[in-house]
């Protein structure tokens, strides 16, 4: 459990360094990976769902060893500023979201949340300790089973060559490359 080798000020510090900027998301993210962990049992292999691609993936990145690289978290992207971290061969585990309707007593954070500030004109010192101060007390914490087509699959494709671009892909993808069949990412 690698939250409790850092206290909150060192991990800001090193989302600093990874994110460029102490961005509040990743602040709100610590504790809500150290409440889903304070439901988790202590043994075990927990892979990570976060189901927004913004700024939640960094925190669980750093905090836990799931990364995007290493295939143990997954990121659908549903909108919703929540994480799961779940037992990797049972699919059960916690899910972790922000609830709204515990955010009233905290208006910096609401602000934050709903995006009724203008960047600009937020006070992000202010933000930051609402959020220190808040803690875990916003998260919504649900017991929850992820679907078996979600959990992460681990196995190896066979690899090809492309006859179009020559470089190496899944040969499940067809007789070309994802990057051949489809548009692709760059002007001509
Ligand atoms: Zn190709």
């Amino acid at each position: 459990m690698k939250i409790d080798a850092y206290t909150f000020e060192t991990y800001m510090e090193r989302v600093r360094e990874f994110h460029g900027y102490d961005a509040p998301g990743l602040a709100i993210g610590w504790f809500m990976i150290k409440v889903a962990y304070e439901h988790l049992p202590e043994e075990g292999l927990f892979d990570a769902l976060c189901e927004t691609p913004k700024c939640l993936p960094d925190a669980i990145q750093l905090l836990t060893p799931c990364t995007i690289g290493n295939g143990w978290l997954t990121i659908k992207n549903l909108g919703r500023y929540a994480l799961t971290l779940y037992d990797k061969y049972k699919g059960n585990g916690i899910r972790v979201a922000i609830d709204p309707e515990k955010l009233e007593p905290w208006p910096e954070i609401k602000a934050w949340f709903f995006k009724l500030k203008e960047k600009e004109t937020q006070n992000e010192e202010l933000l930051i300790e609402e959020i220190k101060k808040a803690g875990t007390s916003i998260c919504k914490i649900q017991h929850v089973r992820v679907k078996p087509e979600i959990m992460v699959k681990k196995h190896r494709d066979r690899f090809a060559v492309c006859p179009m671009c020559h470089e190496s892909y899944p040969l499940a993808d067809g007789p070309l490359c994802l990057g051949c069949q489809n548009p692709g990412l760059y002007e001509e």
